[in-house]
């Protein structure tokens, strides 16, 4: 994180930042840019029309959000407080490989099903914000990174507790901090270092995820529809092409201790979560299981 960035710990959530950079960023200006690839992008969309007119350049929505709307199709404002993107859509598992350039206008990412995932160049970007839940620690707690020149201008009547600026001056403690996440979040550092830090856990998850995708492609049996180039290295949906063995999938991939493959309600099917905190024999596990599935049932 370059030294013009402050970095905060804050409540509320990503859900909160959807409406706390708008109050933040505003500036004067009256619309925001947003870049609609699934679900979260969306939520984002409505909390932001709270306070301001929001216009969507570019969305995915035509095709159930399965690719990144190449950049050089996006209706940008050049007026736009800031653009906001979704680098990884927890639900629709699609993931942007690499950022646009936007020019002098603020470009404000949700990273928080990738964030630390894998190496990014936070220069290109005004704000990033994660919930922690994923691969930071428990939830409830935020990381926000902002440069140092969006902080200051919040809108009229702000309260303080969504006001960058106080919450820089009083170093993530303007009220009594969420300690224990805090806490553990300080922990979960501490093991990503020793892990050998993100760009090692890039390649672990790399590995993971470019497995998974093999043979969740390799017959037929199993559906991912997600565009290759975008596909999630965090989040992984997949559909049984037999929908009706979709009860049958999940009692035996609980009895192996394989959980929580039952996909989000949004969207249906299966998804594989593989954090960082999944290990690579997990993936293995789970490989093994869709192999074995696919032989008695395919
Ligand atoms: N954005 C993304 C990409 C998410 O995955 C989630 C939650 N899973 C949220 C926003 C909302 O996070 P929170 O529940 O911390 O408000």
């Amino acid at each position: 994180v370059p030294s013009n960035y402050k970095v905060l710990f804050l409540q509320g959530g990503a859900t909160l930042q959807a409406s706390m950079i708008p109050m933040n960023l505003l500036r004067g200006k009256t619309s925001m840019d947003f870049i609609e690839t699934g679900h979260w992008g969306t939520r984002a969309i409505n909390e932001a029309q709270a306070i301001a007119n929001v216009n969507i350049a570019a969305t995915s929505k035509d095709k159930g959000f399965t690719y990144v709307p190449a950049f050089d199709t996006w209706k940008l404002d050049k007026n736009a407080a800031f653009v906001h993107i979704t680098p990884n859509e927890t639900i629709h598992g699609v993931e942007f490989y690499d950022f646009p350039n936007v020019g002098d206008i603020p470009l404000v990412g949700d990273f928080s099903s990738t964030i630390m995932s894998r190496p990014f160049d936070v220069s290109k970007f005004g704000v990033i914000y994660a919930g922690a839940q994923k691969n930071i620690g428990p939830s409830g707690i935020a990381v926000v990174i902002v440069r140092d020149d969006l902080i200051g201008n919040v809108i009229p009547h702000t309260p303080d507790l969504l006001n960058f600026k106080k919450h820089v001056e009083a170093e993530s403690m303007l009220n009594t901090p969420a300690t224990y996440n805090w806490y553990l979040a300080g922990l979960v550092f501490k093991w990503t270092k020793a892990q050998g830090g993100v760009a090692k856990l890039e390649e672990v998850n790399k590995r993971k995820a470019a497995k998974l995708y093999d043979a969740l492609d390799a017959t037929g049996f199993y559906i991912n529809s997600i565009e290759k180039s975008v596909r999630s290295r965090m989040n992984v949906p997949f559909f049984l092409k037999d929908e009706s063995l979709n009860d049958k999938f999940l009692k035996e991939a609980n009895e192996r201790r394989l959980l929580n493959l039952k996909g989000h309600k949004v969207s249906g099917g299966m998804r594989a979560s593989i954090y960082n905190a999944m290990p690579e024999a997990g993936v293995d596990a789970l490989i093994d299981f869709l192999k074995d599935f696919e032989k008695r049932n395919g």
